[in-house]
């Protein structure tokens, strides 16, 4: 039986901390007496910082990204290019393409991936906002970003049937395509996938390193 070295509260905070990605009820302990020592510099404004963000953070209506405005700071940018839209499984695939400075297109955030075995079906995505931006005008170019797994694939291919009717060209960003032998390091192509009734494209445009650590980074 483990006995406990410190009172309810700080027992508190460390079972927290373990819930975080990464971080085992071992490293949670660490981070917890990291935190109590550097109580004013760190432990303060860390729970200042999360109170404010608990309090103002929002769901952007246009676009699903996450914001303390709403529509969000990317929505509201006038000089991105609203003629395309980038469309990510999750706002931490938005965060990690954004860090790469791969694009300067708007995004939408599905929410997930259609998945059969998770009971994930089209109703539970983002899925009639997409349409609707399609289905408003102006948006001529939609590059599908979704994950390289069966989920992410199906859900691509929901999409470009979804949008058949609809005159903007679909372009997906593919991944795993290419392996350079040199470096062993794996390479990302922009795979036009044509329109949903038309003949795939041939061309492909490799992307630049920022946009294949993106893509790298995308499950953070
Ligand atoms: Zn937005």
């Amino acid at each position: 039986m483990s006995t406990s070295v410190a009172g309810p509260e700080i027992e508190r905070l460390v079972q927290l901390l373990a819930r975080l990605p990464g971080l085992g009820p071992r490293s949670a302990r660490r981070v917890a007496l990291h935190l109590i020592r550097k109580r004013e510099t760190l432990l303060a404004p860390l729970a200042e910082a999360l109170r404010v963000a608990q309090e103002r953070i929002l769901t952007c209506s246009v676009c699903g990204n996450v914001d303390t405005r709403d529509p969000c700071t990317i929505c509201s940018d006038e000089r991105r290019d609203s003629t395309t839209l980038v469309v990510v499984e999750s706002v931490g695939d938005l965060w990690a393409l954004e860090r790469a400075g791969a694009t300067r297109a708007r995004y939408h955030v599905l929410g997930g991936a259609l998945s059969a075995l998770d009971g994930v079906g089209p109703s539970d995505l983002n899925l009639s906002g997409l349409v609707a931006r399609v289905a408003n005008g102006g948006v001529s170019e939609m590059i599908l970003a979704v994950n390289a797994t069966v989920e992410g694939q199906t859900t691509a291919h929901y999409i470009i049937d979804l949008l058949t009717d609809y005159p903007v060209k679909v372009t997906r960003l593919a991944h795993g395509v290419l392996i350079d032998r040199r470096s062993a390091r794996r390479s990302f192509a922009l795979a036009p996938v044509g329109r949903p009734h038309g003949s795939l494209s041939v061309g492909r445009k490799r992307l630049s390193k920022g946009e294949r650590d993106a893509a790298c980074n995308r499950s953070l």
